[in-house]
């Protein structure tokens, strides 16, 4: 299977498309914020350094996330093709990856800035990675792959939003023309069910 890279704004559906990719081919789901986020819950060194960006809405610096995927990419089961959610984020993340790895395909998803407002106020999270909206719950509060308790991301405050936006804009989506000059940029419209961008998603690493 391709490496593949992920790109699009916060709250395009980078990670909820990620996880069915990784599902449908077999191979790792990467998530830098995942990991950040599990650092933080368990109160690491890591975790501490990394929740005073997240929580600014800022981006952790790049010599750490850089640090922790390759390192991740090292392990065995990236060696048939993975997923990268949220890495790279910045110019300098993707040529200090393009050292340690070969990206088959970027997929950029993308979606309006009303959509990733309503995705972002609704979402609720596990700390197993696993996403959900709000709309589809049914009230529930708890995990449906692993039972633990949900929760709000601090960072999907509207305040907060609105700063990882602009982060988006000024830092990560200059990587659009970065892939798009290698040739390997395909762009998604991701405004459909979750079931319908997936299958566009498909087309495309099938291609
Ligand atoms: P989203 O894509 O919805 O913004 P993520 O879970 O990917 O959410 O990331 C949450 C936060 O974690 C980011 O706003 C940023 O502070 C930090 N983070 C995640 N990945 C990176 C990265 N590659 N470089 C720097 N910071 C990162
Ligand atoms: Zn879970």
């Amino acid at each position: 299977m391709k490496n593949i890279i992920m790109l699009g704004a916060p709250g395009a559906g980078k990670g909820t498309q990620s996880a069915l990719i990784a599902e449908e081919y077999h191979i790792p789901h990467i998530s830098t914020g995942d990991i950040l986020r599990k650092n933080i819950k368990e109160g690491t060194e890591l975790g501490k350094l990394a929740k005073s960006y997240i929580d600014a809405g800022a981006l952790v610096p790049d010599d750490v996330v850089i640090g922790i995927v390759a390192d991740r990419l090292k392990e065995d089961d990236a060696l048939n093709g993975y997923v990268l959610d949220g890495f790279p984020r910045t110019i300098a993340q993707a040529e200090a990856l393009d050292k340690v790895a070969k990206i088959d395909i970027a997929v950029n998803i993308v979606v309006g800035f009303d959509v990733i407002v309503e995705r972002l106020a609704g979402r609720r999270v596990c700390v197993c990675g696993a996403t959900y909206h709000t709309s589809k719950l049914n009230g529930s509060t708890t995990c449906a792959k692993c039972g633990k308790e949900l929760f709000f991301r601090d960072d999907d405050k509207p305040e907060t939003v609105r700063a990882r936006l602009e982060t988006y804009e000024k830092q990560t989506a200059p990587l659009i023309g970065y892939y798009e000059k290698k040739g390997i940029l395909v762009n998604v419209d991701a405004t459909g069910t979750i079931e319908q961008d997936f299958e566009k998603i498909k087309k495309v690493l099938n291609d």
